[in-house]
């Protein structure tokens, strides 16, 4: 009995060997990640390439510009405490009227175009960026999927030998807009960090709590838009008291509450959505 279990040991380690790596970043520092940053990243490019074929990513260069330039603010800000900053990321507007985004492995974020719409200021949507971006440095989806489908499945998946359970996460990907359901402890994580990279960007981190406020009040007046970024990142009253607090801890400096582009940038992804 104690021999066969003393086999069992390196046998699971195994199954995850290639990708076996512990988290040394500083945000994830501590958490086991069975997935190897390079076989996340690797599984990220493969899905974008696929949404990218199957989603209507809104085609204007000057909202990719806009958006991109968004995202890698925030990547920035966290260059200090987590080695994925400096990875390739990519982010990209979807034309859809849903009130959504989400992040896929590998540093890959998707705004919708009616978040971009229902958004009152710069500082709402980097708020949004600013927790997709932080789920994507915590790993967040590789993470939920292991839990979920357990690291012999996953491995396969990443080393691309799961074909038929490939396509399944892309399919849902697809239909749910989001990954997957995330805890309440990784929307938590997501919303400490945004807070803190959007401070640390210069931006103002009360974006985040205004646009919870806006999700809130659209929770009566138009649920089934909000219905799918409710889904995959639960929402309630604590949560905004937990971010509102964080937010009053912060030692004063100048923060940013515009940006002078960002009409200009709203107008275009209104102008390249479908007309519904
Ligand atoms: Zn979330």
């Amino acid at each position: 009995m104690m021999q066969a279990r003393a086999l069992l040991v390196p046998a699971a380690l195994v199954l995850g060997g290639a990708g076996l790596g512990c988290a040394t970043t500083g945000v994830n520092k501590g958490d086991v990640n069975l997935v190897s940053v390079q076989e996340e990243w690797d599984l990220g490019n493969q899905l974008a390439a696929d949404i990218a074929k199957q989603a209507k990513i809104v085609a204007d260069p000057a909202v990719k510009a806009y958006v991109s330039t968004m995202g890698e603010k925030i990547v920035a800000a966290a260059r200090h405490d987590s080695e994925l900053a400096a990875l390739p990321w990519t982010f990209d507007v979807i034309d859809d009227p849903q009130i959504n985004a989400f992040n896929i492995p590998g540093g890959h974020v998707y705004l919708y175009s009616g978040l971009i719409a229902q958004a009152r200021t710069y500082p709402e949507v980097m708020g949004v960026m600013a927790h997709e971006v932080s789920h994507g440095l915590a790993r967040h989806g590789t993470e939920n999927m292991t839990k979920q489908y357990g690291i012999a499945i996953v491995a396969g998946l990443v080393l691309g030998k799961n074909p038929a359970m490939y396509q399944e996460l892309l399919a849902n990907i697809l239909a749910n807009g989001a990954i997957m359901k995330f805890s309440r402890n990784a929307e938590r994580e997501a919303d400490d960090l945004g807070v803190h990279y959007l401070y640390e960007a210069g931006v103002n981190p009360q974006g985040i709590v205004d646009f919870f406020r806006v999700l809130m009040s659209m929770q009566q007046s138009r649920p089934s838009a909000i219905e799918q970024f409710f889904s995959s990142h639960p929402l309630t009253e604590d949560r905004i008291q937990d971010v509102s607090a964080r937010i009053g801890a912060l030692p004063p400096k100048p923060l940013a509450d515009g940006e002078p582009g960002f009409g200009a940038f709203r107008d275009r992804v209104a102008k390249a959505s479908t007309k519904r």
